[in-house]
């Protein structure tokens, strides 16, 4: 049973260690951004509010997104634990977070925030782009997502300072260096 959150900017791998750690501790891996990028591709109701607001770089509204997580969260694969990645994505998203676990009676083992300088996350999103074609990789709207990073994600870690289960974690490195530090946090927590 292991509940973990990821932070970090755009490109900063969180999505991939996200992937490599919820294989290893057979847990589900929830993006959010998987989950709207499918919602716009099957043109649900979901996918139709939240498309020009990804085109741009910018933050899908809060109601949509909490509605969203709260139906992944209450799935049964969810019961033996989650990694979130892409939520929470501003203050107010952690504090709601913080209340729907109340609510459910669970909580969170970590917070693993990946820290990489901005050229590097540019060069790394540019780079994806083209390879993998995801729409939003273009570099004016990724720009814009660095932005909004600053502007309204970076402020989690200052609400989540004073917690104990927040790890910072240098994600300027080889992907399996990483794991390997992702993992050595978690590690202590776990039975793996
Ligand atoms: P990501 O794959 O996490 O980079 O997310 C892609 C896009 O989906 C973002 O640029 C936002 O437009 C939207 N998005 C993903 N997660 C959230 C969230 N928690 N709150 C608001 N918008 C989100």
């Amino acid at each position: 049973m292991m509940r973990l959150i990821f932070l970090g900017p755009p490109g900063a791998g969180k999505g991939t260690q996200a992937q490599i750690v919820s294989e290893w501790l057979s847990i589900p891996h929830i993006s959010t951004g998987d989950i709207l990028r499918s919602a716009v591709k099957n043109q649900t109701e979901l996918g139709l509010k939240a498309t020009s607001y990804m085109d741009k770089g910018d933050l899908v509204p809060d109601s949509l997104i909490l509605d969203m997580i709260r139906d992944r969260l209450e799935q049964p694969d969810a019961v033996n634990g989650w990694i979130l990645d892409g939520f929470p994505r501003n203050v107010a998203q952690a504090q709601k977070l913080d209340e729907m676990l109340t609510t459910m009676g669970q909580g969170f083992d970590r917070i693993l925030s990946l820290e990489v300088p901005d050229e590097i996350l540019v060069q790394r999103l540019l780079g994806r782009g083209k390879d993998q074609g995801r729409s939003d990789d273009t570099e004016a709207v990724i720009r814009r997502r660095l932005e909004v990073f600053y502007e309204s994600t970076a402020p989690i870690l200052e609400f989540y300072r004073d917690r104990p289960e927040l790890t910072v974690v240098n994600g300027d490195a080889e992907l399996d260096a990483v794991s390997k530090k992702l993992k050595s946090a978690i590690r202590p927590l776990s039975s793996v």
